[in-house]
């Protein structure tokens, strides 16, 4: 996009990546009548590795952004396929959460929401890197550094704001270079995906794979993680898998000899073959359970994976760091109104509370959960007895896809509210 990004500029906030974290804060605080600099280093549309999964929580969050998703492919639920059983189970129809879940490719999905951030009126700039904080005497952010273009034709940008998002994704160059950093006590995961052309392209049901084998199931030819195929309608399917640690050492998983080996073994009407292959298979990390913290400090929001805000129980990462984006935006509105910066902190501690209460009881439940699959003979375990029993996968179902409601709800969702208040918040 061409515009007249230059020199020095000023905002009430600047947030630093328009993916779905940045880009939902951007909307929502354009929405509130917050001026508001929205700063990528791509250009839109840009890939993004990724299953393209969206839940019913992450469509909770498109219709409040007003995205209009009527033409996206729906998916009615998710079978998985583990212990020689195969469970289907639709999405729930909630209070708070649709009866369906969707697929988009992330091309798609993140410039949809960062146009959508757009036409609430952020001020969207795309081609900009930010290279690093600015900063007072007292420590405080007060705004970023950024260039535009490489080379001997780059620009410097210093924009002044006096509120910071980092929204910029798994690396949070911006938190890290201001020495916050990962916590190594929190999970970590690593996946990969890959596109393919597919009969089965058009599936209603998303599918989740809690074992990959690379030979007949009962041999020992089991392999380590777990996959998925995802439905993206037009005859394409992404497929992917990953694996989970408790701690910051992400697994060293064979990423594709395990894929390659896995989908030959996978049925064939799939048509995993090299012919129908679309583009590389890529991997990445996944942040888990606020693995980064403070969520706010001294001017500094963190939002979405830059905040570890991916979910241990299923590697959903849209979903959190959408939601988280509206929190922080409201409680940047609150603070942008306070004359004084011990007022405008003091609003701001309301974002780390409301992530707290939102998720950090459902996140340590999360990093227990991930310990006890690390374990492969007490994941065959639950696979082998659990999924078999339609009452217990019910409840599953909501616990690990984080669609149980908060409040009400039948006995599953206050099984789920009671445990996750149980533990304390991580
Ligand atoms: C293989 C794989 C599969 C996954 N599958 C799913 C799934 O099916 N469903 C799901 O919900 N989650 C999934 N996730 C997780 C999900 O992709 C992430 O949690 C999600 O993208 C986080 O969004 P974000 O906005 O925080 O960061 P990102 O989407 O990473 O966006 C960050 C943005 O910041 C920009 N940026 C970075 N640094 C700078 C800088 N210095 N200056 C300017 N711009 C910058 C980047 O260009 C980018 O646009 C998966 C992850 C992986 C690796």
């Amino acid at each position: 996009m061409a515009d007249d990004l230059a020199g020095e500029v000023s905002a009430d906030v600047v947030v630093v990546g328009a993916g779905p974290a940045g880009s939902s804060t951007a909307y929502h605080l354009a929405s509130l009548g917050a001026d508001v600099l929205l700063l990528d280093k791509a250009e839109f549309p840009r890939d993004k590795i990724c299953g393209d999964g969206l839940t019913p929580a992450a469509v909770h969050e498109l219709i409040l952004m007003g995205v209009d998703t009527g033409s996206w492919t729906r998916n009615r639920g998710l079978t998985v396929i583990g212990g020689g059983h195969t469970v289907t189970m639709d999405w729930p129809d909630q209070k708070s959460l649709p009866g369906y879940g969707l697929t988009r490719a992330r091309a798609s999905l993140d410039e949809t929401l960062a146009r959508r951030a757009q036409a609430a009126g952020a001020r969207l700039h795309e081609g900009v890197t930010v290279t690093g904080a600015l900063t007072d005497a007292s420590g405080r952010v007060t705004g970023v550094v950024a260039r535009r273009g490489r080379g001997p034709h780059a620009t410097e940008i210093t924009a002044r704001a006096r509120f910071v998002v980092d929204a910029g994704g798994v690396a949070a160059r911006l938190a890290t270079s201001l020495g916050i950093e990962k916590a190594p006590s929190r999970p970590m995961g690593v996946a990969a995906r890959a596109y393919f052309h597919s009969p089965r392209g058009d599936e209603e049901y998303m599918e989740s794979h809690l074992e990959l084998w690379s030979g007949a199931p009962g041999a020992s030819d089991l392999l380590p993680g777990y996959g998925w195929i995802f439905p993206m309608g037009d005859g394409v399917v992404n497929v992917g898998l990953g694996s989970v640690s408790s701690t910051a050492n992400a697994t060293a998983l064979p990423y594709k000899q395990v894929f390659e080996q896995w989908t030959a073994n996978l049925p064939e009407e799939w048509g995993f073959t090299p012919d129908n292959r679309i583009g590389a298979l890529r991997s990445a990390a996944l942040p888990m359970s606020f693995n980064r913290t403070p969520h706010y400090a001294c001017g500094l929001v963190l939002v979405g994976d830059a905040g570890g805000m991916v979910s241990p129980f299923n590697g959903e990462g849209i979903a959190p760091g959408l939601k988280a984006g509206r929190y922080a935006a409201d409680c940047i509105a609150q603070a942008l109104a306070r004359p004084t910066r011990a007022g405008a902190d003091r609003a701001m501690s309301a974002y780390p509370q409301m992530l707290r209460d939102e998720y950090g009881g459902y996140y340590q439940l999360g990093r227990i959960f991930v310990a006890l699959i690390e374990n492969p003979r007490i994941m065959r375990l639950c696979t082998y007895h659990g999924l078999p029993i339609p009452r217990l996968m019910t409840l599953v179902h909501k616990l690990l896809s984080d669609g149980y409601e908060r409040s009400g709800g039948d006995i599953d969702d206050r099984l789920i509210t009671a445990l996750s208040k149980m533990v304390p918040a991580v």
